[in-house]
């Protein structure tokens, strides 16, 4: 799964960064529902504390979102596990993921699909992604400096698209790279409120369902 020969003791933590902590997060994630073992076996071994900075690093198996700089959140691990078990109602092989953040959500979907395609709009952030997940061993995933709602047409077509910022709409050339029989997982807003939405390309028509309300940080346009 994941390597464990970096930085040994910031990866195996003490106290609240210990994998007693890890678990109770993972228990907690069942009690909201969560029922995918694979998406949960996957989190309970992934060291969350790595990706945020150290000094809120005791706080990285609280069920919250965290700021991870230049005004991003790394997502509440709640959602991270309802949006990967939601794209994986059947196997997915190649993903299009669209805000890398952290890379957080990137390396629990890299242990469960066969390759990702992973687009950050904010230089720092994808640079910083794309190295610790490379030190974590992970080696299925593109990482790519862009504006990722117009998706990544070099790789197309997808059987899954996710996407962590929240958008008006559903981008036609989302829809353009979407695989038959693919699914997008995507935050919407809607009157005022955020719905993540399930958008499957079933005999070529797009049939699309609200799943729950949630809260995103806002699409940005334009490169950082
Ligand atoms: N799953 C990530 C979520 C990060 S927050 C994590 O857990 O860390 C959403 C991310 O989407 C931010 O990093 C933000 O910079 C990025 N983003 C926003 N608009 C974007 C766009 N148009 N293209 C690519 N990334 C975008």
């Amino acid at each position: 799964m994941f390597k464990d020969s970096i930085n040994q003791s910031r990866q195996q933590g003490i106290g609240m960064t210990s994998e007693r902590t890890r678990l109770r997060m993972i228990a907690e994630l069942r009690d909201l529902g969560i029922k995918d073992l694979s998406v949960l076996h996957v989190m309970s071994k992934l060291p969350r504390h790595m990706f945020v900075d150290e000094a809120i690093s005791c706080r990285a198996y609280e069920n919250t979102a965290l700021p991870i700089g230049h005004g991003q959140t790394i997502s509440q691990p709640y959602t991270v596990a309802l949006m990967t078990q939601t794209l994986l109602n059947k196997p997915r092989k190649n993903v299009l993921e669209i805000g890398t953040g952290c890379g957080y959500q990137t390396a629990v979907l890299s242990q469960l699909v066969d390759s990702i395609v992973s687009v950050e709009c904010i230089l720092k952030l994808h640079r910083r992604a794309r190295d610790l997940v490379y030190d974590l061993g992970v080696r299925n995933v593109k990482f790519r400096h862009g504006d990722g709602f117009g998706g990544s047409a070099e790789h197309a077509p997808y059987d899954g698209i996710l996407a962590a910022a929240v958008s008006d709409d559903v981008p036609q050339e989302l829809i353009d790279q979407l695989a038959e029989g693919g699914r997008i997982v995507m935050p919407v807003s809607k009157n005022g409120s955020q719905w993540l939405i399930i958008i499957d390309k079933i005999g070529g028509r797009v049939v699309s369902q609200d799943l729950e309300a949630v809260r995103f940080v806002p699409r940005l346009s334009g490169l950082y």
